[in-house]
């Protein structure tokens, strides 16, 4: 058209599309899901706004939160419309090619490697997927803000934006045509189009329709027109006929009329819009758990979550929740830690979604957590900023954070490995041995750092969390092992916790340090993440018992009768090295019973830094 403007997209967003239409990935019904999340999405930030503003919904149809899916077999049209926020002329050029998003080098070089085009949606360029299926696309969209605007592109390094003169006026919302590749058929099979929107957007909370052909049996005259007008000037001109002639003149018309099938399209709901989460669990199948986790968290990789939790918070603050611990840990979980928010709690408040990004839901250290979190109580007519100050969010922190390991220790006590030794009416059973087993370890392996960041941060639940606490130990048999075990081994007149800190367990294994401990049977744990030396510094003591470091100043083991004497006769030795080594060297020199037979060795002063932490620290600054 002579009055577009063209665009051309931003490097890596072309590369991405390069990427997308030259994929051999077989998986394409991916694009669906992808279009009507974003549907669904657009509807969220319309119904947002309309909280604090009704007038913003419009009228008629308009204000209909509704996703609407047509076919046009001839023209090989597929078309997802919604009547959400919509776009504006500068949204179109900025979200649909010009700004690159975080996510998108980074799926790039996914692909590149040996990436899943199905886990897109997770890195924000979902909408892109369309060229799977499309070799040309048009967005048509209307902003309350802005005129109707299309954007279209082959998919050739440039798209074009025109003001929108022709199409029919999409009051609000958004209108993705897919003008459908040669290959891509099936996507204008009626059929296809309801079994994907059961597989992937069951759990939209919008109703779906899809413009529906619907054979109808319908009753014509069964003459031609004539006869018709006929029986039509009967059937005027006998209104005032007795009853009795009435019904005699019906039973002769029957005769003349026959039943065809006529073919005519209805809007037909493909999803139900019941939340789950406002269903009474114990009539949820694992199925839709999972498929709702996979929605809520984009994840759409075959393995299911390895746990959830559905529950009702009673009392001064009520809410629903559903929280979810995924199968796997993002690989960015841990980076830039600190600096981040990871938020991945969606908050509702009476069914209307609010934000997925209020970082005061839970602790940083549980980010790793997919869920949802939908309240009675918070007000729905102020801004968010507002509802972010909200006392109630503090209650419902608490909450969740306690769910949250009530959840985690369930996989513990229900993992049979886990169990090992211990009385049978003592492990939680539920459900199947084998699905349960070695899961807590797996869960240990993908999340365990987040366990110790928690015992780092949350002063509160410390103590729960030391009970979640795995590692492996001179007694462990390279297996993990807990501190309640640990306990449960120690000897008789044991009085701290013993373990020591490096960089591997083979290193350690070998350390002067556990000589006389191992000798006299003394259990040891090795802590060997660089995170543990932080850890040790605030967890002080657990079930009483205080941790010492084998490696520091204050080893006490059982005093030995000789001990005294051992020391007169190398008071001379002892002296004489302190003042050879000198001050800046040692702090001390002193006679020890902690070695068996490596004569000496240099140990940590009670407040100093281990050995570790002094490497771990010169790593950092370098
Ligand atoms: P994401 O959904 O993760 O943000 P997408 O690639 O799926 O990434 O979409 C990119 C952006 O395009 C969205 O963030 C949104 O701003 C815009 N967008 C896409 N589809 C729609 C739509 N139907 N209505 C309004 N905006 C949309
Ligand atoms: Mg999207």
């Amino acid at each position: 058209r002579n009055t577009a403007e063209k665009f051309e997209f931003q490097a890596e967003v072309s590369r991405l599309m390069d990427i997308i239409i030259n994929s051999l990935y077989s998986n394409k019904d991916i694009f669906l899901r992808e279009l009507i999340s974003n549907a669904s999405d657009a509807l969220d930030k319309i119904r947002f706004l309309s909280l604090t503003d009704k007038e913003v919904l419009g009228e008629g149809d308009t204000a209909k939160t509704e996703i609407l899916i047509k076919l046009d077999k001839e023209k090989r049209i597929l078309s997802i419309r919604d009547r959400g926020i919509g776009m504006t002329k500068e949204d179109l050029i900025k979200n649909l090619g010009t700004i690159a998003k975080s996510g998108t080098s980074a799926f790039v070089e996914k692909m590149q490697t040996s990436g899943d085009l199905n886990l897109i949606g997770q890195f924000g360029v979902g909408f892109y997927s369309v060229y799977l299926v499309a070799d040309y696309v048009e967005v048509i969209s209307k902003n309350n803000e802005d005129k109707q605007y299309v954007w279209e592109s082959k998919a050739d390094g440039q798209f074009a934006i025109s003001e929108d003169t022709w199409n029919e006026p999409l009051g609000r919302g958004t209108e993705i045509r897919l003008h459908l590749r040669e290959e891509a058929g099936e996507y204008l099979e009626e059929a296809k189009l309801k079994d994907l929107v059961k597989k992937y957007s069951e759990f939209i909370n919008f109703p779906i329709y899809l413009w529906a052909t619907k054979e109808v049996e319908k009753e014509v005259p069964a003459d031609d027109d004539e006869s018709s007008d006929e029986e039509e000037t009967k059937e005027s001109s006998s209104e005032e006929d007795t009853e009795e002639e009435k019904e005699e003149e019906e039973a002769e018309k029957k005769p003349k009329t026959k039943t065809i099938k006529e073919t005519t399209h209805e809007w037909e709901l493909l999803n139900d819009v019941k939340a789950i989460w406002l269903r009474n669990p114990k009539e949820v199948t694992d199925e839709e758990y999972t498929k709702f986790y996979q929605s809520l968290a984009k994840d759409f990789s075959d393995e299911k979550p390895m746990s959830w939790s559905h529950f009702t918070a009673e009392g001064d603050v009520e809410f629903k929740a559903v929280l979810y611990i995924p199968p796997k840990a993002p690989q960015d979980l841990y980076e830039s830690y600190y600096n981040s928010n990871k938020a991945s709690i969606k908050l509702y408040v009476r069914r209307v979604f609010i934000s997925d990004e209020f970082d005061e839901l839970l602790p940083k250290y549980l980010s790793f957590l997919q869920g949802l979190v939908d309240s009675d109580t918070l007000p729905l007519n102020v801004s968010r900023e507002m509802l972010q100050q909200h006392s109630s969010l503090k209650t419902i922190k608490k909450k969740l954070i306690r769910k949250a390991l009530d959840m985690i220790r369930k996989i513990a006590d229900e993992d049979p490995d886990e169990n090992e030794g211990k009385d049978k009416k003592d492990v939680e059973k539920s459900g199947d041995d084998d699905e349960k087993k070695g899961q807590y370890t797996k869960f240990w392996n993908e999340f365990g750092k987040s366990i110790k960041l928690g015992i780092i941060e949350d002063a509160a639940n410390r103590n729960r969390l030391a009970k979640l606490l795995r590692f492996e130990s001179t007694k462990s048999g390279g297996k993990l092992t807990s501190l309640d075990q640990y306990i449960s081994r120690m000897k008789s007149g044991q009085k701290d916790i013993f373990y020591i800190t490096g960089t591997n367990k083979e290193q350690l294994e070998k350390s002067p340090f556990l000589e006389r401990l191992s000798k006299k049977g003394y259990e040891v744990i090795f802590f060997t993440d660089p995170v543990d030396e932080y850890l040790m510094q605030y967890l002080m003591d657990y079930e009483d018992k205080k941790f010492q470091n084998v490696s520091k100043e204050g080893l006490k083991l059982g005093k030995d009768s000789k001990d005294k004497e051992v020391k007169e006769n190398f008071k001379e030795l002892t002296k004489w090295w302190k003042g050879t080594l000198a001050s800046e060297k040692v702090d001390d020199v002193k006679i020890s019973n902690r070695l068996a037979d490596t004569p000496c060795v240099v140990v940590t002063s009670k407040f100093g830094w281990s050995a570790n932490m002094e490497r771990i620290m010169q790593a950092q600054t370098l």
